[in-house]
């Protein structure tokens, strides 16, 4: 399954000292990365799909062969014969093999980021009920954060917040009152790093469940769930995976909880026969109890064709093709503009970052409308952080170069 699209560093002829040189000689002994080809970016660059990817090139066919091949044609049948019903199933194990997961632990139930994490909190606090305690990391995405606050009202439980060091500390100190601590392996504003390994090792020391967000390294950043021996995990669709707008979110529950999991979102599909319309609750013995309702198959079409050459490439190969880019980024960056790299607030080391970086600009949603003009995409968070995701089969080397170019005209311009 994991192919290697690269040659090694060792065998690459060396070309000029100039980035740009760097950049044409490495792009031409590069096979599988060597163009955007594949999707339809629109003649844009595309340095924002940390938010949301651009579509695949087929996506249309393949809507369009579900819709007039499958649905028109068998109806409701659809569900058993064309395997809509096994979908996110299906979807689930394709993510685990980029997630360092066996399969029969993923599901994609076609419910948000926010409600899956919903699920797994409570899950989680459920499975401490003597812990008045939610761990939260300070500078979490916001829902994880609103989420979170909502489930402590909800179960009589007190949310702390800790960043960085202190949610490691307060781990240490005050652990054995946590139920769950939630927080995420990539910062959403500046790349930054926490070690999945080390953080879930200080959870079960002292008996806490480990809840993690993989949204921003799904797809760009191994996460190894099995070996890191992480207990649930929840992750987005739409963003480096590529899965489209508002596409599902997926929920990882190892073997060793699946029984264990009381999940409060007991819909129908979750229940062992979900078909023998039994008035009370069973959970399906497996993976299948995260599932919830009638999943949003047009949506599930749309993320399993998304995977297919994530999963060709292989999370290793993305994400050293991520990292990079990235460090093609900040070269150009140092060599024509070192006061903007100066004004860089993710690491510097690559090995502390995601897929993203962020820089911080004075009028950042400024910039981010004046690149977009330029034709590239970037996104701004704020008051003053515009960041720059390197998603790896969309983004060339070239790319980046006019990318560094116009946000150096662009920031000069606003000055
Ligand atoms: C993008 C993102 C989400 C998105 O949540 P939705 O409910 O799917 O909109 C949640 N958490 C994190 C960490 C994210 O980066």
């Amino acid at each position: 399954m994991t192919t290697q699209p690269e040659s090694s560093t060792s065998t690459r002829p060396t070309g000029g000292d100039h980035p740009q040189d760097k950049a044409r000689c490495r792009e031409g002994l590069d096979p599988f990365f060597s163009s955007a080809h594949g999707f339809a970016t629109d003649g844009k660059v595309h340095l924002n799909g940390n938010s949301l990817g651009p579509p695949r090139d087929g996506l249309t066919g393949e809507l369009e062969n579900v819709v007039h091949g499958q649905w028109s044609a068998r109806q409701v049948q659809g569900w058993f014969r064309d395997g809509w019903l096994d979908l996110p199933r299906t979807i689930g194990d394709k993510l685990a093999a980029l997630l360092g997961a066996a399969p029969g632990q993923i599901v994609v139930a076609g419910e948000t980021t926010s409600t899956t994490l919903f699920n797994a909190l409570i899950a989680a606090c459920r499975l401490r009920e003597d812990r008045p305690v939610l761990l939260v990391e300070t500078s979490s995405f916001p829902t994880d954060l609103y989420i979170a606050d909502s489930v402590a009202r909800l179960l009589g439980r007190q949310v702390v917040t800790e960043s960085g060091g202190g949610f490691d500390l307060f781990l240490q100190e005050n652990g054995t009152r946590v139920a769950a601590a939630v927080a995420a392996p990539v910062d959403f504003r500046t790349g930054e790093r926490r070690g999945i390994g080390p953080t879930t090792a200080l959870c079960h020391a002292v008996g806490s469940i480990s809840v993690w967000d993989l949204s921003h390294a799904t797809g760009v950043l191994p996460v190894d769930l099995d070996a890191n021996d992480v207990d649930l995990a929840v992750g987005c669709g739409y963003k480096y995976l590529g899965g489209g707008p508002g596409a599902p979110a997926f929920l990882y529950v190892p073997f060793r909880l699946q029984q264990a999991v009381d999940l409060p979102l007991s819909g129908w599909h979750g229940h062992a026969r979900p078909f023998a319309m039994s008035p009370t609750f069973e959970p399906a013995s497996g993976i299948d109890r995260g599932r919830t309702g009638t999943p949003p198959l047009l949506s599930l079409v749309a993320l399993n064709h998304a995977l297919d050459p994530l999963l060709h490439v292989g999370i290793h190969a993305l994400h050293r093709r991520s990292r990079e880019l990235a460090e093609f980024f900040l070269e150009c960056l140092e060599l024509s503009r070192p006061d903007l790299l100066e004004q860089l607030v993710s690491p510097r080391d690559a090995d502390r970052r995601g897929g993203h970086l962020a820089l911080r600009i004075p009028g950042a949603e400024g910039v981010e409308e004046a690149l977009a003009e330029r034709g590239v995409l970037v996104d701004s968070r704020p008051p003053d952080l515009v960041r720059f995701a390197f998603a790896p089969l969309y983004v060339t080397r070239e790319q980046v170069r006019h990318a560094v170019h116009h946000l150096s005209d662009v920031v000069k311009e606003a000055r």
